[in-house]
């Protein structure tokens, strides 16, 4: 029959030792306790179990003399710890007003067309305004245009995977920093398009590829991504500035000085592009920023525009129309000049509250 025994010396003092170690772990972050508080409260039971098996109550206060300083020095640590969590996320907290004291209002339109030539229309596009307002702040609106290249459907293919992996990956990004998370997007979008390649069943396929120009805009400020020749421009009180470098042969030969734009435009060789995605496992990006400012127009498009169209006829459409009158009349405007190539154009107007 079991009967009831006054506990051992050592017994009290483990009962002891056990409520006075909880009493003591006050001393740590609260967020620290939360975490570990229980696992150390287990940790020092059998401790001080295995203390008292070996050496008894002598065991026990050897094992205080070294919990006692070891937990002391951590809870400072700990303490320590906590206060510079406390400093980030206040400075961060300091940084999403700032962000969202800049405000702004978009009003967005795109359109794409295939032009008067080609059998197909390998351009893509898209424009991306998050509707929940602290998105808008944290990640800003997002545009893309691709215009790819390649036999059968592959270049249609390409611009299209580019557009998508570039708006999954940049809203999906725990990258804080805009342009940095942007050019991520655009590598991913690389060797998604690399994987596109690498899938044609004929080698003698012409290769597949895509330009991609692409920016956020995030408070008071414009980032943009351009691989190939399709462009960014930002029309100010009617007079336009083109952000982006065109990676062709004849923007070399304008740079150099051994052609005019308009030779440039009408040259045999003005679809001669050296960098572009889905070619290389590594490619180089070209990253620019520019402050906004109150009523700018934000224009992206394909060389099926900017060949036909002047920057000069650009400017005066977006300057006079809204968006959506603007990029109709802008693919209007170069299939009257011919519409030989997949016309795209986005326009994104700025209000700055
Ligand atoms: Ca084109």
């Amino acid at each position: 029959m079991p009967s009831s025994t006054a506990p051992a010396p050592s017994d009290r003092w483990l009962q002891l030792s056990e409520r006075l170690y909880r009493r003591l772990l006050l001393v740590y972050p609260l967020t620290f306790r939360r975490a570990f508080g229980a696992e150390m409260a287990q940790t020092f039971r059998a401790c001080c179990r295995a203390a008292v098996r070996e050496s008894g109550t002598a065991g026990l206060l050897r094992l205080w003399g070294s919990v006692c300083y070891d937990l002391m020095t951590s809870a400072v640590i700990e303490h320590i710890r906590a206060w510079i969590a406390l400093f980030k996320r206040l400075s961060g907290l300091e940084k999403e007003l700032h962000m969202i004291t800049v405000p702004f209002h978009l009003d967005v339109a795109q359109l794409t067309d295939i032009g008067r030539k080609r059998a197909r229309n390998e351009d893509n596009m898209t424009s991306v305004v998050p509707t929940d307002r602290q998105a808008l702040a944290q990640k800003g609106a997002l545009f893309v245009v691709a215009d790819g290249l390649g036999g059968h459907d592959r270049g249609e293919e390409a611009s299209r995977l580019a557009v998508n992996t570039i708006s999954d990956v940049y809203y999906n990004s725990p990258v804080e920093d805009t342009g940095d998370a942007l050019a991520q997007a655009v590598r991913a979008a690389n060797t998604v398009v690399c994987d596109l390649s690498t899938q044609q069943e004929h080698a003698e396929e012409k290769a597949t590829g895509t330009t991609c120009v692409t920016a956020v805009l995030r408070g008071d400020t414009v980032y943009v991504a351009n691989v190939g020749d399709s462009r960014a421009y930002i029309v100010r009180a009617g007079h336009i500035q083109q952000i982006t470098h065109d990676h062709s042969w004849v923007a070399d030969q304008v740079r150099l000085g051994a052609l005019t734009e308009e030779q440039a435009r009408t040259h045999e060789k003005r679809n001669q592009i050296y960098r572009c995605l889905g070619i290389k496992p590594e490619v180089e990006i070209d990253l620019f920023t520019e402050t906004v400012q109150d009523g700018d127009a934000l224009v992206l498009c394909t060389d099926g525009l900017s060949s036909l169209v002047t920057d000069a006829e650009i400017a005066e459409i977006v300057e006079q129309y809204n968006p959506q009158e603007s990029v109709k009349r802008l693919v209007e405007r170069a299939n009257e000049q011919g519409g030989t190539d997949n016309i795209t154009a986005v326009v994104a107007r700025v209000s700055l509250a």
